[in-house]
């Protein structure tokens, strides 16, 4: 795009934080360095996720030095990707650009996410190089739940794909479109297209502080990620239940030959027994999947709010753009606002 036009181009960065305070001071000092080379204006919005250290209060002091950096506090902790959604709802940039607070996302690589974009991609995704700190069993189960959603969902994601990526400001509006409890992102923006490009990067150590995705949050995310996506875990039973009748079809023909034929009673009290309870087991793994299903169905017809925002900094309703106007606000007697949203 030529330079004339440049400045009327707006960015926004925005960035969960969950007990991150130690590490947005640092990353906001590379992100500005980096940020005031561009041709566009820019805000960053960090989205403090229900954490208990200070991290609302350093978002704050940052917003009082320079008012280009604004915070959204949600009430709780309600997680990483509720805490992008929110993010995504209130930033006003022509593109949006998420990232993590904990500096494995290197501010370096926004010229090129910039750069991507004005040749024309509409998405400009990022996929990590495992860091020599991972883990093993953390590479291995990664890469194989990548396949694994690939393969049930027919949606390609490729292991390493992080939340890492900038979104032009029409694919925004269509994912704060979706209502749907749950919420995979790297899913989401698979699914709805567009013209997109990638780039690899060395992923840093985190800077300070630990992971924070637990164990259980993992599998949480996981889960969610392939039950949105996919029906196949549930069609699994039927074809259990086809391959088990028809083998068992064929050990009833041929206990009625040794019968009739050979003149035998078939033996085997212990097999028989084996078998059911094999098939016992495979019944009440397919019942917590149905259960699973269900479950979601019912939280998603409840159609409670998705997440609570208590507080927000240097923005007002106005940057709210019109898709996310199914959410409501209510003036709390402290005179602070609180919006939930759907
Ligand atoms: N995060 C969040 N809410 C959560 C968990 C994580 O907002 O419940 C944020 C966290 O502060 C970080 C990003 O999501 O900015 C990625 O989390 P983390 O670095 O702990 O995950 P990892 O890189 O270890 O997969
Ligand atoms: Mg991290």
């Amino acid at each position: 795009m030529p330079k004339a036009q440049a400045p009327t181009l707006s960015i926004s960065i925005i960035i969960p934080a969950y007990n991150e305070a130690e590490n947005l001071e640092p990353l906001q000092q590379k992100l500005e360095s980096v940020l005031s080379e561009l041709p566009a204006r820019w805000e960053i919005i960090f989205i403090d996720d229900g954490s208990s250290d200070d991290t609302w209060g350093k978002i704050e002091s940052l917003n009082q030095i320079n008012p280009r950096i604004k915070g959204i506090r949600l009430s709780r902790n309600f997680g990483h990707q509720y805490a992008l959604f929110a993010g995504l709802q209130r930033a006003t940039g022509d593109a949006v650009i998420s990232m993590d607070a904990d500096l494995q996302h290197p501010p370096a690589l926004l010229p090129e996410l910039f750069q991507q974009w004005q040749s024309g991609h509409k998405v400009v995704n990022t996929v990590r190089l495992d860091p020599d700190d991972f883990s093993a069993f953390k590479r291995y189960t990664s890469r194989l739940y990548y396949r694994l959603f690939s393969f049930l969902s027919g949606v390609p994601l490729e292991p390493g794909m992080a939340d890492f990526r900038l979104l032009d400001r029409q694919v925004v509006n269509d994912i704060l479109k979706m209502r749907e409890e749950g919420l995979f992102l790297r899913g989401i923006v698979q699914w709805v297209g567009y013209k997109s490009s990638k780039i690899s990067f060395q992923s840093e150590r985190r800077w300070h502080g630990v992971t924070k995705y637990t164990p259980r949050k993992m599998l949480q995310f996981a889960w969610h990620g392939l039950s949105s996506f996919s029906l196949v875990p549930l069609r699994i039973g039927v074809l259990i239940g086809f391959i088990t009748s028809g083998l068992s079809f064929l050990g009833i023909l041929y206990a009625i030959y040794s019968k009739l034929i050979i003149g035998q009673a078939v033996p085997g009290w212990a097999s028989s027994i084996a078998i059911i309870s094999f098939l016992f087991g495979v019944l009440f793994i397919l019942l917590g999947v149905l259960g699973e299903y269900i479950g979601r169905i019912l939280i998603e017809v409840r159609g409670r709010p998705r997440f609570l925002i208590s507080e927000h900094l240097g923005l007002n309703k106005s940057s709210s753009p019109p898709t996310s106007s199914t959410g409501y606000s209510t003036r709390q007697p402290g005179g602070m606002k609180q919006r939930t949203e759907r």
